[in-house]
């Protein structure tokens, strides 16, 4: 059985004490929940302040990006050890964001795997999707596929077990015109299908695949009713306790 996972992408927003009332909101609400895993994924300079806020409760501290290196002259990156001792467990990497705005690659998306695959406890989120342009020109399929084989290049079997999917299309992401559950399910499955061919059905079936892009209290429902879908990666939706609560308490 697959826990589903809804984790927060606070993406660049709050600051350290406007994160601490929001981290304290959702613990009071959400802190011992045990029907999901619930990720918050505020920015770096919050991490520290989230992570003393939720501590003792369920909640996971997650950040949005890491790099590669364990340390050296990467001026404005943060590595798996520094997010490792400040209590992170997970990590997103790959977010169309990312993609759009900073170059990352398939293959820069690989190297942050690798970098948490060496780490002792983090977990990778890792974020994929197709633009509106490749939805419309019938060839999503295939872009999903490219970046699934480029961004889990070299992983294992036993790897798999340390990555979570999140199936992300781009034209749903802060639109508020999310991909219906019929939709998303269809490449929830899809994605199934190439992680079996790839790493057998017991693993595939074991990998979470989440679905972001304008999750709302009103569709959250819909979706986690879809047989493929594990979970929910949530961005405009979780800056508010009330809408992130309401997606956590999902009715299946
Ligand atoms: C995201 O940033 O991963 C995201 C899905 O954003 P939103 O929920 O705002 O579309």
């Amino acid at each position: 059985m697959r826990i589903p996972i809804i984790a927060g992408n606070w993406k660049m927003h709050k600051t350290t004490q406007e994160a601490r009332e929001l981290a304290r909101k959702i613990k009071a609400g959400a802190g011992e929940v045990s029907h999901c895993q619930v990720v918050l994924a505020p920015p770096f300079t919050a991490l520290s302040t989230v992570a003393s806020e939720i501590k003792g409760s369920k909640l996971i501290l997650g950040s949005q990006n890491v790099h590669w290196e364990p340390k050296g002259a990467f001026t404005g990156e943060i590595s798996a050890p520094m997010l490792e001792e400040i209590g992170c467990r997970v990590t997103i990497v790959g977010h169309s964001e990312r993609r759009q705005h900073f170059g990352e690659t398939d293959e820069t998306v690989n190297r942050r795997v690798k970098a948490i695959l060496q780490s002792a406890s983090l977990q990778a989120i890792v974020c994929i999707g197709e633009t509106l342009a490749q939805r419309e020109s019938g060839i999503y399929h295939q872009i999903i596929t490219q970046q699934l084989a480029g961004d889990l290049d070299g992983l294992t079997r036993q790897d798999l077990l340390r990555i979570i999917l999140a199936y992300e299309p781009v034209w749903a992401i802060g639109t508020g015109r999310t991909a219906s559950p019929e939709t998303a399910q269809e490449v929830h499955e899809a994605i199934r299908s190439w992680l079996s061919q790839k790493f057998g059905n017991e693993a595939a079936q074991t990998v979470r695949v989440l679905y972001g892009g304008s999750v709302k209290p009103d569709n959250i429902d819909h979706l986690m009713r879809q047989p493929d879908i594990d979970g929910a990666l949530v961005g405009g939706a979780c800056l508010e306790a009330d809408s992130f609560l309401r997606i956590i308490h999902f009715k299946a």
